[in-house]
């Protein structure tokens, strides 16, 4: 990844010359911020001041305690009280327009599981968390045992197998040792490398596998890793990380409604037509569940590198021992809720930034995702005191507690798809935050027109540290490149991450609407993702103790959506969008001829000995590349007269309006009505995800290229440099209607 440099405003000078030395103004010393007028700056940075100081580490604790308190499940009453707790908290706080939308959806839900070994010898599989000293919600009776989202429902006893991650290769290696799974369970573990839980559900299903279980090895996220909980926050013996196996990367949301809202009395296709549903039972279970089984299991030793972090030998399995798995579901249709509520943009109503977090937890959600719903909470506070204060937004700010994420991405998906018309008119941007904090490491994503815009407002926080957000994020970001080897140094151009997967609610906004998305989140050492040992007392221990980065995240969220929503001219840099294009078709010529080696995600593995041509030889990549050099030169041209008209201190409204409103089509133009092949779903044809989860750029024509379907990649080029094309012209048309040399700075 690397950021180009872009061009930068020059508009400080302006407001240098406005502000004499003295004047209150000039004591803020906030001289510029992207998309703003000087004076608009600095009435801007006032606004975050007064912003700025209104989150408070005590209510972030005060508002995790009450999310935490209890497990709130997707659609469960607990989850759905909450839901009316936070409608009441919003119309309190002084937002407007406060509804609960609900959609009625397929439903996953656990009636009973059951795993035991039946040979060599017996062994009943616990399923359960016990409780560790210290921590009293432990010992809660509501804390459900463990189960898989969307798993199907049966019985079956039969071998067990150890499948290493359940990743294509690793069945490839068992068949290479005589192995067949078909009929069998598959024993395999979460990580090493990492795969999304639904991408090795689906690859067990396609070898024939009767079950899946996935069990927490401690080399990924247990005693091997450090002190586990309750003196360290790595997983302990009993941690079951349960989570969904939705097939969210063919279509996210309520798998009987792809495309439309679950809106009460919509249209349902049948169950066995649904693309998303899973036909394999599976199970998490802990490694203390595990152990017995791997200890006693026959077949050849497995490889170095399946071996794990337990005391014993890994072996392949296959005979000698029997288990029998059973799952028991309801899938009967249930509610889920959306929380909607929005603080009125004083100038610009029909012009939105919508803000969203998931509210629903496996099971408290201490990290994930009651520490980003905390951060959320204080966020809204915040606004609604600054507008109870005149200080509305210039822009309508859209807030969003979401239901049903860690299911299929289901509440975000059903409220965009509803409103996919009226957001694809009114919406400047989406941003997310799901997991707010599990340490002190800053992670920001954007798509890389806002990227510059969230690099500069990292430079205006303070860090519990003292740094700036900004020093801090580019220290975390240095050494986590120096951990993994890579060899690219940190830059301003290269610090956000701009290759965006799935995994979380951006995914209808950026993919299906074709929004601009930002993401945020701290991060550090976390080994009880999706356990019941993510809870209050785990925060309150390890993850953000003081809650000072839960303040920092309330603020961080608020001041990007603030500059959002109070921008002169929207903050899109779309030269460096073009850059980042180019980077991501050279890597998919470079990457040609790799691909043997590495698992083809989402499809069968190639066969060993098949050729490899690159795309270039099939492909002529150069009129994508004068595609893409036509449009960064349009960007740059952009950005220049935007400063410029920036600094010459106003701007005429209804060429701001024409300005923004052209710049917010940008993002819409990179939607392919039909969708990337074989998923139609999934609109976007810069950015899209792996069945992995893992981003994966230029979806469409990189997955032909992957293919070697040079048919398909053709179109798919032809496809891209159409919308390359088409937002040459947009950008082109909106420079022409700025002022050109002649209105230069200072007045
Ligand atoms: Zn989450």
């Amino acid at each position: 990844m690397g950021f180009p440099r872009l061009m930068r405003p020059f508009i400080g000078v302006g407001l240098f010359l406005l502000l004499t030395p003295g004047s209150p103004l000039f004591a803020q010393s906030q001289t510029s911020i992207l998309g703003f007028t000087p004076s608009a700056a600095s009435r801007q940075a006032a606004i975050e001041e007064k912003f700025k100081a209104i989150p408070s580490p005590d209510e972030e604790r005060r508002q995790h305690h009450i999310f935490t308190s209890e497990p709130h499940l997707a659609g469960s009453p607990r989850n759905n009280e909450l839901a009316r707790y936070i409608a009441d908290e919003w119309r309190q706080e002084g937002l407007d327009d406060v509804v609960i939308r609900r959609y009625d959806v397929y439903g996953t839900n656990p009636k009973r599981t059951f795993l035991e070994m039946v040979a060599p010898v017996h062994y009943r599989a616990l399923l359960r968390e016990l409780p560790v000293p210290g921590d009293p919600d432990l010992k809660n009776k509501s804390i459900s045992s463990a189960w898989s989202g969307m798993s199907a429902s049966g019985e079956v006893t039969a071998p067990l197998v150890y499948a290493h991650s359940g990743n294509p290769e690793d069945y490839e290696f068992l068949r290479q040792q005589g192995i067949d799974v078909k009929g069998k369970i598959v024993l395999v573990r979460y990580s090493n490398p990492y795969s999304y839980r639904g991408f090795k559900a689906l690859t067990a299903e396609r070898e024939g596998a009767a079950a899946i279980l996935i069990y927490s090895d401690p080399a990924e996220d247990g005693f091997k890793k450090g002190r586990v909980v309750p003196s360290g926050p790595w997983g302990p013996e009993y941690h079951i990380q349960r989570g969904a196996i939705t097939y969210d990367f063919m279509v996210p949301g309520d798998p009987l409604t792809p495309g439309w809202a679950s809106v009460p009395g919509a249209k349902r296709i049948p169950v066995e037509e649904a693309k998303s549903i899973p036909k394999i039972m599976a199970l998490p279970i802990s490694w203390h569940d595990a152990k017995p089984l791997l200890a006693n299991m026959d077949g050849p030793l497995a490889p170095e590198n399946w071996q794990g972090g337990l005391p014993l030998k890994y072996h392949l399995g296959g005979k000698r021992v029997r288990v029998h798995v059973k799952v028991e579901m309801d899938n009967s249709i249930q509610p889920y809720y959306v929380v909607e509520g929005r603080i009125l943009g004083a100038q610009l109503p029909d012009e939105w930034i919508v803000l969203g977090n998931h509210r629903d937890a496996w099971v408290f959600g201490g990290v994930d995702p009651s520490s980003g719903t905390a951060s959320m909470m204080e966020l809204t506070r915040a606004l609604g005191k600054l507008a109870k204060s005149g200080m509305r937004p210039r822009r309508t700010l859209v807030v969003c507690s979401w239901d049903g994420e860690e299911v299929g991405l289901t509440g975000s998906t059903e409220w965009g798809e509803q409103f996919a018309d009226e957001l694809r008119s009114k919406a400047v941007a989406y941003i997310n935050v799901d997991e707010a904090t599990s340490g002190a490491d800053f992670h920001g994503q954007a798509v890389a027109s806002l990227a510059p815009m969230l690099v500069e407002t990292t430079r205006t926080l303070k860090e519990p540290s003292g740094k700036t957000l900004y020093e801090a994020w580019k220290e975390s970001t240095a050494r986590e490149r120096r951990e993994s080897k890579q060899a690219e140094g940190v830059t301003d151009w290269n610090l956000a991450d701009t290759r965006i997967g799935s995994g979380s609610d951006h995914t209808v906004f950026l993919n299906f609407v074709g929004m601009p998305v930002l993401g945020l989140g701290f991060e550090g050492p976390y080994g009880v993702y999706h356990s019941a040992y993510d809870d209050f007392f785990w925060m309150s221990h390890f993850g953000d103790p003081g809650y000072r980065y839960h303040t920092l995240m309330s603020q961080l969220w608020g001041v990007l959506a603030l500059r959002l929503a109070n921008a002169d001219l929207l903050p899109f840099d779309f030269a460096s969008y073009a850059a980042n294009i180019r980077q991501f078709l050279n890597e998919l010529e470079k990457d040609q001829g790799k691909w043997g080696d590495k698992t083809m995600w989402g499809q069968p593995p190639r066969l060993s000995g098949q050729g490899e041509a690159r795309p270039s030889q099939e492909l002529d990549l150069k009129p994508i590349l004068d595609a893409i050099d036509d449009f960064e030169a349009a960007g740059k041209r952009l950005n220049e007269s935007v400063s410029r008209a920036l600094a010459s201190g106003t701007i005429d409204p209804k060429l701001a309006a024409t300005i923004n409103h052209g710049t917010m089509q940008v993002e819409r133009n990179w939607l392919n009505p039909d969708g990337i092949p074989g998923r139609p779903w999934f609109k976007h044809i810069l950015y899209g995800a792996r069945y992995t989860y893992a981003h994966l750029e230029l979806p469409g024509l990189t997955e032909a290229v992957e293919k070697q379907d040079w048919a398909t990649a053709k179109q798919q080029a032809e496809i891209l440099r159409q919308a390359l094309v088409n937002n040459t012209k947009l950008v082109n048309q909106l420079n022409s209607s700025l002022p050109g040399e002649k209105a230069d700075a200072g007045r």
